[in-house]
């Protein structure tokens, strides 16, 4: 079968051919429709990243998926052909007690491997086969739009997370709290504008920033669903001396990180999701005054990484909450939905200006227009 294979820690992508898995009974055999592409596979394809499964040169790129069963092993149930499925990303180590109870996204050992990033293949390529504990059906409603899934599950736990810091301060669990929190998302790729969608729909008071004016589709979108918007390409002086308490980053840029932890209001929580670089420049913080901060403030910093399968569940249940209050707005995110063979263009290549780039594995992706 045709697949988008790297060769890890080699940079380079190509388009080549892998073996076609074979069906274990238990398993789940799905023809891939698309794939989103992000800065996780950027990153592998500049050889920054990832490892190929142990015995095979290379690995299979892909974890954002969307695809449609094929065909089902012996003793499956709840799976049919055609069904619409989204595979999750993380396998756990079997060791700890997290992965022993389906949430290897905290996994301690880090014996976990990851499909299409790090032990295992991914889902660029024309199939894939699985275990049902690890596929998440898909309504058929949301077909256009659930290659947004697995970032969305990403959005999902860090805001889980943020929300488990902030409801330390609430008296009693379950009573009503009383305001609206305000929420500052940093950055407008996908993670962020889930995140932004996503906290819309909490109630949140939401501002997004990042580095563009007003007339990118990130901006105009978030004018639609009522979110503020301000570029700080020159300096946070467009924030004014606004502090926030929820803040979700999603650049990975480790300057702004810092110029974040001034944003949080008393009580606040950022949770951080972008992947700094190791081994950037050396900075120079004001470590006394910021930390301060952060204890007479009772504030926390919080890292966010992956999504277990109730996160997906969740962000299933967003997207059909986005579609009904905003129709058309979520699909938006997909800037393009590019064909296979102009996978190296697509892996390579960071054009600005658009959200997320979608790669058809079968022609036509989940539009099926060919
Ligand atoms: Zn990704
Ligand atoms: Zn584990």
């Amino acid at each position: 079968m045709r697949a988008v294979l790297v060769r890890p820690p080699n940079p380079g992508v190509e388009l080549g051919e892998a073996p076609t898995p074979s069906l274990a009974s238990g398993a789940v055999r799905v023809r891939v429709l698309e794939c989103g592409v992000c800065g996780t596979d950027h990153d592998i394809v500049r050889g920054k990243y990832g490892t190929a499964p142990s015995g095979s040169p290379d690995l299979i790129l892909g974890h954002e998926n969307l695809g449609e069963v094929l065909e089902v092993g012996a003793g499956v149930v709840g799976w049919s052909p055609g069904d619409l499925v989204v595979a999750t990303v993380r396998r756990g180590c079997g060791r700890c007690r997290f992965c022993r109870t389906n949430r290897s996204d905290f996994c301690e050992t880090g014996l976990f491997t990851e499909r299409g990033i790090g032990g295992a293949h991914g889902y660029m390529a024309e199939q894939y086969v699985d275990l049902p504990e690890y596929l998440v059906k898909v309504p058929p409603a949301l077909r256009l739009v659930a290659v947004l899934l697995e970032p969305l599950s990403v959005v999902e736990k860090a805001i889980f997370q943020g929300q488990r810091v902030l409801d330390r301060k609430e008296p009693t669990p379950g009573e009503p709290k009383t305001g609206t929190p305000s929420a500052l998302v940093a950055g407008t790729g996908a993670i962020g504008m889930l995140a932004a969608l996503t906290l819309a729909v909490r109630g949140y008071s939401v501002t997004a920033i990042d580095r563009h004016g007003e007339d990118t589709p990130a901006a105009q979108l978030l004018a639609r669903i009522g979110a503020g918007h301000a570029n700080v390409g020159g300096g946070m002086a467009p924030l004014g001396d606004r502090k926030f308490d929820l803040v979700i980053e999603a650049t990975g840029s480790v300057s702004l990180d810092f110029t974040l932890i001034d944003r949080l209001a008393s009580n606040g929580v950022l949770v951080l999701t972008g992947i700094p670089d190791a081994e950037g420049p050396l900075l120079p913080v004001s470590g006394g005054a910021l930390l301060r901060d952060v204890v007479l403030g009772n504030q926390a910093i919080v890292g966010s990484v992956n999504a277990n399968r109730t996160y997906f569940e969740a962000g299933l249940r967003d997207l059909t909450v986005f579609e009904e209050r905003w129709p058309g707005a979520v699909g938006g995110l997909i800037s393009t939905r590019a064909p296979l063979e102009s996978y190296r263009a697509v892996l390579t290549e960071r054009s600005g200006g658009t959200i997320k780039t979608v790669l058809a594995v079968t022609p036509g992706g989940a539009t099926g227009a060919p």
